[in-house]
């Protein structure tokens, strides 16, 4: 299924920055398959083993759960062009896997059998590394069945909480505005607003929390 949505929430994310980094550098990459179900991973495994012109597409089949896409941890991509979609002439799939690289996945043209251009995978998952060797025994051994796995994707929360108005004013992605985030919310809690548990130390707020109440901060501000 081409539906990014189904996928792990940080793999999720990870992509959202990658849509930016690959427009920025002026590769027009589009999704392709992202979960894939058994019997969706059956068909691929024999289409391999069958088809004399396509050669080994996977060494994993259905039942086994051995494909990273069953686990939503994995997803497809080429060119954003129907004629040319896997036209690699001009080295589009490394560049656009160094991009990616760079975020914490990992490619399937550096492996060798089969070497797979078009794969993007997620190893390590909440700092913790569920594929190993390129093999799904970890995530098997953890939660048995991809089912399992994705319950557990509910308690996921993507967005990261800020514990102090420092780790605010240090995080990079926030670009202009981490300092006046980090100035304003500073400000509200010298003037007495408890925050948190108080004080600038005793935070935990995600990015949106930190903008609304700087928003009503603000509107309170020009009101009086
Ligand atoms: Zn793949």
């Amino acid at each position: 299924m081409r539906d990014v949505t189904q996928l792990h929430p940080e793999l999720q994310g990870k992509i959202a920055e990658l849509k930016r980094l690959w427009a920025d550098a002026g590769l027009n990459v589009a999704i392709g398959e992202c979960l894939r179900t058994a019997a969706e991973q059956d068909k691929i495994y024999a289409k391999g083993r069958t088809d004399g012109t396509v050669g080994t597409l996977t060494n994993a089949k259905g039942a086994d759960y051995g494909s990273v896409h069953q686990w939503g941890l994995a997803f497809d991509f080429c060119r954003n062009d129907k004629e040319r979609a896997f036209d690699d002439s001009d080295g589009f799939f490394r560049r656009a896997a160094e991009l990616a690289k760079q975020k914490g996945l990992s490619w399937g043209g550096d492996w060798k059998n089969p070497v797979d251009k078009p794969h993007l995978q997620l190893e390590t998952v909440g700092g913790e590394r569920l594929i190993t060797n390129g093999t799904t025994s970890e995530l098997k051994k953890r939660f048995g069945t991809p089912e399992n796995f994705m319950k557990t994707w509910e308690e996921w929360d993507m967005q990261k909480r800020y514990k102090s108005t420092e780790e605010i004013r240090a995080d990079k992605e926030l670009g202009a505005s981490a300092k006046v985030y980090a100035d304003e919310l500073d400000a509200l809690i010298a003037g007495g607003v408890a925050i948190g548990r108080g004080g600038s130390a005793g935070l935990d707020l995600t990015e949106d929390m930190v903008r609304n109440l700087i928003y009503c901060s603000r509107i309170v501000k020009a009101r009086v």
